[in-house]
């Protein structure tokens, strides 16, 4: 399969004559959309059609890293968005719909979507917490929860995604809370978790990342012979309303988000984040 080292290889491919049949105003701006995996080379009707055959219809590249996946699976929803009803998503999710835009309450938090997918906040969102919002829109059928939480493991399809799951998300969440355990509690604070209990976790709270999506997060400090622990529960339903990797995201993004604010509080980054910086 051919290769493409930067926009400009893909670009060479194309008449540069700008039509904008593939929807894109320029080649160029085309070119960059298939070199980041957005597009499919076939999009452009004028482009050869070996050529074409020979990527498979697919993209150039495909994105090397987690984040360039995310991103790339984010720019898919958003064009996905456009063909969605979002008066009645609104009424189906437990959202709003006002002036072309649908929002809903993430982590406490007003978010409003738009019909391109644009995403307005006054939270700083990233592509990992955009992916389960878009996702929630698009695909939720806006089930009430059960009130029966469960281990992430424990949802449907959710065995095999734990172990990224303990890594992008418990895991770095664990970490604040032994290194500052108040900042913790503060972070929940901002992110409206409510106090609950769960057994004899030292830290109990539920958290909404979406309105019909709730999240229990338990902490247990380290005691003689017991090391700390952190688990996040999600509602038995939990995956009715968000499939399974973008609640994996999910999680991610608020991990991200956490440890974003931990570090302007004065906590140093965590190898994780001093790899993605
Ligand atoms: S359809 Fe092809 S030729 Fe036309 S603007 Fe897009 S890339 Fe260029």
């Amino acid at each position: 399969m051919p290769q493409a080292r930067s926009p400009m290889d893909i670009l060479k491919l194309f008449d540069k004559s700008n039509c904008r049949q593939c929807n894109e105003p320029t080649c160029l701006a085309f070119a960059a959309a298939v070199f980041k995996g957005r597009k499919p080379i076939s999009d452009c009707p004028r482009v050869d059609k070996e050529l074409a055959e020979a990527f498979g219809g697919q993209p150039v590249e495909q994105p090397r890293t987690s984040e360039q996946e995310i991103e790339a699976f984010m720019h898919r929803l958003q064009e996905k968005i456009s063909g969605v009803d979002l008066a009645a998503a609104a009424d189906r999710l437990g959202a709003k719909y006002e002036n072309g835009r649908l929002t809903l309450k993430v982590l406490g938090k007003n978010v409003s979507v738009d019909a391109d997918g644009k995403l307005y906040s006054d939270i700083h969102t990233n592509p990992w917490i955009a992916v389960p919002i878009l996702t929630y829109i698009i695909d939720g059928a806006g089930k009430p929860p059960s009130g029966q939480l469960v281990p992430f493991r424990e949802l449907k399809n959710g065995g095999p995604g734990y172990g990224l799951f303990r890594q992008r998300c418990e895991k770095p969440l664990k970490k604040i809370a032994d290194t500052d355990i108040e900042l913790f509690t503060n972070l929940l604070d901002i992110f409206n978790a409510r106090p609950t209990e769960h057994l004899d976790a030292d830290i109990a709270r539920v958290m909404h990342p979406l309105p019909r999506v709730p999240m229990m997060i338990c902490y247990w400090k380290a005691e003689e012979g017991f090391d700390s622990n952190l688990q996040l529960y999600f509602d038995k339903v939990a995956d009715e309303n968000l499939n399974v990797q973008s609640i994996n995201a999910m999680g991610a993004g608020i991990a991200r988000m956490f440890e974003k604010l931990a570090e302007k509080h004065g906590l140093p980054q965590s190898e994780a984040e001093r790899q993605r910086a």
